[in-house]
C-alpha cells in the first residue's frame, strides 16, 4: 500500500486502501455499480448470510466501493470502523435508532442544526425517549442533567448555526462517569481540523453532503467509531431501520472530494478569517460568530482543539432581522442557498431556513437568533469575496432604519 496509517492527511485521503496494482494499474478506483454480488455456490451464499468468510452479499450490506469510502474516513478520524449513508441525517439517524431504547435518555445541547432537532424532538421522542437540552459548554449543568438512564451525550462542535464551540475531552469524561456514549456532529470541522474520537468521544457523524463531497452535488453522511459499535449501526440501524444506503456512484464522488480536503480546508479557513475580520469591523455589524476572533466566548477551547477555525461564519447586523435579509439581497457574488462546504460561498438565514424546524419560542430559548446570518465560505478568490461582502454590509448599512414594507 503507498500510504500507511502513519503518513501524512493528504497522503491517506488520497491514497488510503488503494492499491492500482490489484486493479488493472487502474489509477482510479473502479466504481462497482451493483446491487447484488453472485455466490460461487449455494453453500458459500448460506456461509455469508451466516456472517462466516469474507465476501460481499448485497450493497445494502456492503459495497467495495462503499467499503473503501469507510475505510479511508476512519483512517482520516483515527477511528477503527466506518459507514457511509445516503445524506448526514441519514448517518445520524442510523445510529441513534441502534443506541437507544425506550426509557432511554438522550442529552443534547441547546443548539443544533434544525433536522438533528427536529428528529429527536419529533421523531425519537415519540417512542419513549427522553430528549433533554442542556447547555454543553457549562460542565455543571452537564453534571447535574447525567444519569444512569443517559445514552447517548449528543452534541455539534461548532454548532451549527451560531458557532457555539463544546469542550470534547471535557464532556467525554463526565458522560463516561454514568457510562454515556459520547456521539459528535464533525460537519463543520471535518477529520482535518478536529478528530473528536481521540479527545474521547465514542462516535462521529458527517454530513458528507458538505465539506467531505465539498462539490455540492450529493447528498451523503458518515459514522466513524469503534468497530463493534459500527457492525451493530450497520446491521440494526442501517440495514433494518433507516436503509439509508449510499449509491457507489456518489460514494466515488466523495472519493475525489477526499483528494482535495486538505487544500480546500486551508483556503475555507484562511479566508474566512479574513472575512470575520472584515465584518468584525463593520459598523452595520453587532454581533460575529466565529471562533477565531478572540472575542467568541470559547475561543480558548477552539484553539485546544481544533487546528483551524473553518470556513464557516454567523453575524447579526444592529437592525436584525431586515438588516439581514437586505445584506443578503445586496451580495452579488455570494450565492443565497443553504448548505454549506462548497467552492461556492453561500449565505442563509437560519431563522426562516435551515432552523425553521424550531418554533420562535424553541429558538429563543436555544440561542438562535432571528437575525442572525449563516456564511459559508468559499474558495473563489478573496479579495472578490470580500469586496461583496463589504459592498452588501455598506448597502445594509445605508438603508437602515428605512422600514420597507406594503402598509409604508
Ligand atoms: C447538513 C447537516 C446535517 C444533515 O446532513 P444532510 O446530509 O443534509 O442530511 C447534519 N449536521 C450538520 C451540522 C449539518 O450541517
Amino acid at each position: 500500500m503507498p500510504s500507511s496509517p502513519k503518513s501524512g492527511f493528504a497522503t491517506r485521503a488520497i491514497h488510503h486502501g488503494y492499491d492500482p496494482m490489484e486493479h488493472n494499474g487502474a489509477l482510479v478506483p473502479p466504481v462497482y455499480m451493483t446491487s447484488t454480488f453472485a455466490f460461487p455456490d449455494a453453500a458459500t451464499g448460506g456461509q455469508r448470510f451466516a456472517g462466516e468468510g469474507k465476501g460481499y452479499i448485497y450493497t445494502r450490506l456492503g459495497n467495495p466501493t462503499l467499503n473503501l469510502l469507510e475505510n479511508r474516513l476512519a483512517v482520516l478520524e483515527g477511528g477503527e470502523a466506518a459507514l457511509v449513508t445516503s445524506s448526514g441525517m441519514g448517518a445520524i439517524t442510523s445510529a441513534l435508532w441502534t443506541l437507544v431504547q425506550p426509557g432511554d435518555e438522550v442529552i443534547v445541547d441547546k443548539t443544533l442544526y434544525g433536522c438533528t432537532f427536529s428528529f429527536l424532538r419529533h421523531g425519537l421522542a415519540r417512542f419513549g425517549v427522553t430528549v433533554t437540552h442542556v447547555d454543553l459548554t457549562d460542565g455543571a449543568a452537564l453534571d447535574a442533567a447525567l444519569s444512569a438512564k443517559t445514552r447517548v451525550v449528543y452534541f455539534e462542535s461548532p454548532a451549527n448555526p451560531n458557532m457555539r464551540v463544546v469542550d470534547i475531552a471535557a464532556v467525554s469524561v463526565a458522560a463516561h462517569r454514568v457510562g454515556a456514549l459520547v456521539m459528535v456532529d464533525n460537519t463543520y470541522c471535518t477529520p482535518l481540523l478536529q478528530r473528536p474520537l481521540e479527545l474521547g468521544a465514542d462516535l462521529v457523524v458527517h454530513s458528507a453532503t458538505k465539506y467531505l463531497g465539498g462539490h455540492g452535488d450529493l447528498t451523503a453522511g458518515a459514522v466513524i467509531g469503534g468497530v463493534e459499535l459500527l457492525g451493530r449501526i450497520r446491521m440494526v440501524g442501517l440495514k433494518d431501520m433507516t436503509g439509508a444506503v449510499l449509491s457507489a456512484a456518489d460514494a466515488n464522488l466523495i472519493l475525489r472530494g477526499l483528494k482535495t480536503l486538505e487544500l480546500r480546508m486551508e483556503r475555507h479557513c484562511a479566508t474566512a478569517r479574513l472575512a470575520a475580520d472584515l465584518i468584525a469591523a463593520h459598523p452595520a455589524v453587532k454581533t460575529v460568530h466565529f471562533p477565531g476572533l478572540p472575542s467568541h466566548p470559547q475561543h480558548a477551547v477552539a484553539k485546544r482543539q481544533m487546528s483551524d477555525f473553518g470556513g464557516m461564519i454567523a453575524f447579526e447586523l444592529h437592525d436584525g432581522y431586515s438588516g439581514g435579509l437586505r445584506f443578503m439581497d445586496a451580495l452579488r457574488l455570494v450565492t443565497r442557498a443553504v448548505s454549506l462546504g462548497d467552492a461556492e460561498t453561500l449565505v442563509q438565514h437560519p431563522a426562516s431556513m435551515t432552523h425553521s424546524t424550531y418554533s420562535p419560542e424553541e429558538r429563543a430559548m436555544y440561542g438562535i437568533s432571528d437575525g442572525l446570518v449563516r456564511l459559508s465560505i468559499g474558495l473563489e478568490t478573496p479579495a472578490d469575496l470580500l469586496a461583496d461582502l463589504s459592498q452588501a454590509l455598506d448597502h445594509a448599512l445605508s438603508h437602515a432604519g428605512i422600514v420597507v414594507g406594503h402598509c409604508s
